[in-house]
């Protein structure tokens, strides 16, 4: 059985989160995705990100390692890593319902469906569902957990890493409790099994 993720949070204010907003740079590097303009939870956005932020004082940002160990074929590791991820913002958007005015968002794009109703030039079909990501919103995912946690999102080319990261996060008007924040993730993540 493969071993959970291991989850650490870190409380990020308003003014330290706007340091890592680097839209040029960052939705400059959504432009040249496949889900650029196909997916409704990737940019452009019909909202100025800047402003989406301004709009909570505090940011959790998760770091969930999730292990590579285990795996014969890198496919199969890779596979598991996404499943792992999708998980992770189920259990994200669980805990936000216990946030009052809090807004999960996702490690990657939303794919609740496939594809996106805005392939065909339709509004989202479950808002419930879709949530933004941080590159999403023109943040350095990057400099957040170099700054945040003293870790790296960098891997050796062609070398499996025993771990990756899965970076979620949750915007809040007001302070959460961390421990119940990483218990909330770990059962999730188990239930959800
Ligand atoms: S819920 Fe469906 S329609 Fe809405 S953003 Fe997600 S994938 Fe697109």
């Amino acid at each position: 059985m493969m071993k959970p993720p291991v989850f650490k949070i870190k409380e990020v204010t308003q003014s330290e989160l706007l340091k890592a907003y680097k839209p040029s740079e960052i939705l400059g590097y959504c432009a040249h995705c496949g889900n650029h303009d196909s997916v409704w939870s990737c940019p452009p956005h019909r909202f100025d990100p800047a402003e989406f932020i301004e709009g909570y004082s505090f940011a959790y940002v998760v770091s969930g390692a999730v292990s590579m160990c285990g795996f014969e074929e890198q496919a199969d590791a890779v596979i598991h890593y996404y499943e792992m991820r999708s998980k992770i913002n189920q259990a994200l958007l669980a805990f936000e319902t216990t946030v009052p005015g809090g807004v999960s968002l996702y490690a990657g794009h939303c794919d609740a469906c496939k594809p996106c109703s805005r392939t065909q030039g339709e509004e989202c079909v479950y808002p419930d569902l879709c949530r933004y990501s941080l590159e999403s919103l023109g943040l350095d995912v990057e400099m957040l957990i170099e700054t945040h946690f003293g870790e790296s999102l960098q891997w050796v080319a062609g070398k499996m890493p025993k771990q990756m990261l899965v970076v979620p996060a949750l915007l809040s008007p007001v302070e959460v409790d961390i421990p119940s924040f990483i218990q909330a993730l770990e059962t999730g993540v188990v239930g959800a099994a």
